[in-house]
């Protein structure tokens, strides 16, 4: 019969990994393993996390995250998380990690910190730089309101440089800077169809860099009165 070397317990009290019992042997090995530092990318301004791309912040895309970075001894490991604290400072995170060693269950709990560092993600980066690739130009009609309703299409692309990074008010209307050719050629269409605007397309020549000639698309919008 085992008998454990480090409190004395028998296997007929306590279920035995190897020469010790269950919770000598956790003692003695670390079978969960968090890395020392953990750190996180955190866009202040669009407020989302880089995990392996830039995603909205949750709770759930945390800790699948963490499951990543966790690695453990365990058979048929099942990692969950709690969050005592996240802010901008910092995110605190307790953990229980189920599975098995050598076929016994066993339970470990502990806990962990990540750094958070604040980093402009690309979108935002190009975004509070003024990036643009097209301009809308919204004229006529009521063009105050239409270029709210324009912007908020714009804003609802799918692309990820679908934003407006400039508003021009002009005596004849509105410029709508957009990050996205594709979204403002989009959205032109849209407007086409649903309000009747009569659209102008014109194309200018950017840079040409490594014989790819970059164009920025101006759209103009012409609503009826
Ligand atoms: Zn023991
Ligand atoms: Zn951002």
């Amino acid at each position: 019969m085992k008998v454990c070397p480090r409190c004395g317990r028998t296997e007929k009290e306590v279920p035995f990994i190897g020469y010790f019992c269950r919770d000598c042997y956790l003692k003695e090995h670390e079978v969960v393993h968090v890395p020392k530092r953990l750190k996180i990318l955190y866009c202040p301004r669009c407020e989302r996390i880089y995990t392996d791309r830039w995603t909205e912040f949750s709770l759930e895309t945390l800790s699948e995250w963490l499951r990543k970075k966790i690695k453990t001894d365990l058979e048929g490991a099942q990692l969950s998380f709690s969050f005592p604290e996240v802010s901008e400072d910092g995110i605190s995170f307790l953990y229980v990690a189920r599975g098995a060693i050598e076929g016994v269950p066993v339970e470990v709990h502990g806990e962990g910190k990540i750094r958070v560092e604040k980093q402009l993600c690309p979108r935002c980066a190009r975004e509070s730089g003024g990036y643009y690739e097209a301009v809308i130009q919204v004229r006529g009609g009521d063009f105050v309101r239409m270029a709210d309703l324009v912007a908020r299409a714009v804003e609802k692309e799918p692309d990820r440089y679908a934003f407006v990074s400039k508003v021009v008010e002009r005596r004849e209307g509105i410029d709508l800077y957009v990050g996205s050719r594709k979204a403002a050629d989009r959205v032109a269409k849209k407007f086409e169809k649903k309000y009747g605007a009569r659209v102008v397309r014109s194309h200018t020549l950017v840079t040409e860099k490594n014989g790819k000639k970059l164009y920025r698309l101006t759209v103009a919008l012409h609503f009826p009165e």
